[in-house]
């Protein structure tokens, strides 16, 4: 479908953007520049600021007004807000406006987050909530009246906040604490809707010894420094790829320096992705237990055998049980299992088993990805054969997980979006109370300096004072990261000096 927009130039991007995610097959035309090409629809935006902010946006087709949206807003006059909040409630109201008319076109809502496009809304929530001095009421308004959250959301919103609260120090308290990530950037086998810092260990042999000699190297430099600037390592998250890919020889080398660098009485969690059970045994699972790990991650994403074997897993659903029990009997108290909803060719008949199955295994945390189309998968390349379910059977099933979670007795924790997700749905973290994942929380609210260490991962540095924050990348590319190790961890050193002092 061609759309015509008029609306002012400087707000045309950021429109575009938003409806080339809510309706990514819609192909659009600025108004405002010459046009050749005819369309189906024109949608004519008029702003007046007379008294407050009022916007019309008119949908027009073939010539003959359609319907109108119009938005007043007068709270914005209040004197709380400043120029600047002023201007960008221009722009939210605007967005909104096009939005609702197109909703009302279409016979139904685009999105149920409404305008809010980005990957971390509780982000967004939490700096109402503290920065701007709004109640959890205040803020739960905004999304509805600013953004046009639908009322389910905005419930899950809420409760996702409430429960992080907990975990979300004041920033004199997290000046001198960090959590530290480490990644593998290996797995047995690429998933064929993966993106991640993930490459065949089988290919890359070759390089693996000098990637963790790289490894190694980094976490003796950093850990120097962490200890030299007297930093408290809060969390330790190994993640990947899959860590376990590792040798049981080579991971509890990796464990014992983590440990000698970073493990003090003060560390509140240590989680490790066990999540391709293809790479776990009983060592490593025994391993893992000695060097105090409290939280493991098992992922079936689902408890399909075909579409395991669709997906390129390279497992069975038995052998997802019997690790998860053999972990249990190890005594790990705090599991967590990945699902994704929306995989291709499983219908909610399947889901509905699949969650059945994980019922009975009853994990301590449950993690509900949305499928996302990531540009670099092979899912992607192969698209018109994936069989994908409609927008609204993932809705249904995300709705089942939901329930699902609720029967386990687990709670929304943590929440964030991705772009490309089927539905433009959410991905989920539950748990149990008291159970939830402190690293998850920190590194989704940005509240805390994250270390990042090991392939393809991110150091998010935190200023306490105005949560500003500044990103190192490592390269994801084993080849790359080991070239490059030195003049990487010389840099992540300097930058996290100077924040710390
Ligand atoms: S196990 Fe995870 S990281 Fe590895 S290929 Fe599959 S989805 Fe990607």
């Amino acid at each position: 479908m061609k759309l015509g927009l008029d609306v002012e130039s400087k707000y045309y991007n950021s429109v575009k953007s938003m409806l080339k995610i809510l309706i990514p097959q819609i192909d659009l035309f600025n108004l405002n520049e010459l046009l050749t090409e005819e369309v189906d629809l024109v949608i004519i935006t008029e702003l007046e600021l007379s008294q407050g902010i009022t916007v019309k946006a008119n949908l027009i087709k073939e010539g003959r007004l359609k319907s109108r949206k119009v938005i007043e807003d007068e709270e914005i006059l209040k004197k709380i807000y400043t120029k600047k909040d002023f201007e960008r409630r221009i722009k939210q109201r605007v967005k909104l406006s096009i939005f609702k008319v197109l909703s009302k076109y279409f016979g139904s809502s685009l999105s149920p987050w409404g305008i809010l496009i980005g990957v971390r809304p509780t982000k967004l929530g939490h700096y109402l909530l503290k920065r701007r001095g709004f109640s959890y009421q205040e803020v739960e308004k905004k999304f509805k009246d600013i953004y046009g959250v639908a009322q389910e959301k905005r419930a899950l919103l809420l409760q996702v906040m409430k429960t992080e609260r907990k975990y979300l120090l004041p920033p004199q308290e997290t000046e001198k604490r960090v959590s530290i990530y480490l990644g593998i950037p290996f797995c047995p086998s690429r998933c064929n809707y993966c993106s991640f810092a993930s490459y065949p260990i089988q290919e890359h042999r070759d390089c693996f010894n000098d990637f963790l000699v790289a490894l190694n190297y980094e976490l003796e430099a950093v850990g120097q420094q962490v200890e030299e600037l007297g930093l408290t390592v809060d969390t330790i998250y190994i993640g990947g790829g899959t860590p376990t890919v590792l040798s049981a020889e080579q991971l509890e080398k990796l464990l014992n320096k983590l440990t000698e660098k970073f493990v003090t009485p003060k560390l509140r969690e240590f989680t490790v992705e066990a999540g391709r059970v293809d790479t776990i045994n009983q060592t490593k699972l025994k391993l893992l237990k000695r060097f105090a790990t409290t939280r493991i991650s098992i992922n079936p994403q689902t408890m399909n055998q075909t579409t395991l074997d669709r997906i390129g897993r390279q497992h069975t659903v038995k052998r997802v049980k019997d690790i998860f029990n053999l972990a249990r009997q190890l005594g790990f108290d705090n599991i967590n299992m990945d699902l994704i909803v929306g995989l291709p060719g499983e219908k909610i008949a399947d889901l509905a088993e699949t969650l059945q199955q994980i019922k009975r295994l009853s994990p301590d945390n449950l993690t509900v990805h949305t499928m996302a189309i990531k540009r670099a998968s092979q899912l992607n390349r192969n698209l018109e054969q994936a069989q994908l379910p409609s927008n609204k059977e993932v809705e249904q099933m995300l709705a089942l997980t939901k329930d699902a979670a609720a029967q386990l007795g687990l709670n929304p924790y943590y929440m964030y979006r991705q772009k490309n997700t089927l539905a433009n749905l959410e991905n989920v973290g539950f748990a149990e109370r008291g159970k939830e994942s402190i690293y998850n929380i920190l590194m989704m609210e940005e509240r805390q300096t994250i270390i990042g260490l090991g392939g393809g991962a991110v150091t998010k540095l935190v200023a306490p004072g105005d949560w500003s924050l500044q990103r190192l990348f490592n390269p994801k590319s084993p080849f790359q990261y080991i070239e490059e190790i030195e003049e990487r961890t010389t840099e992540k050193i300097a930058k996290l000096t100077t924040l710390i002092r």
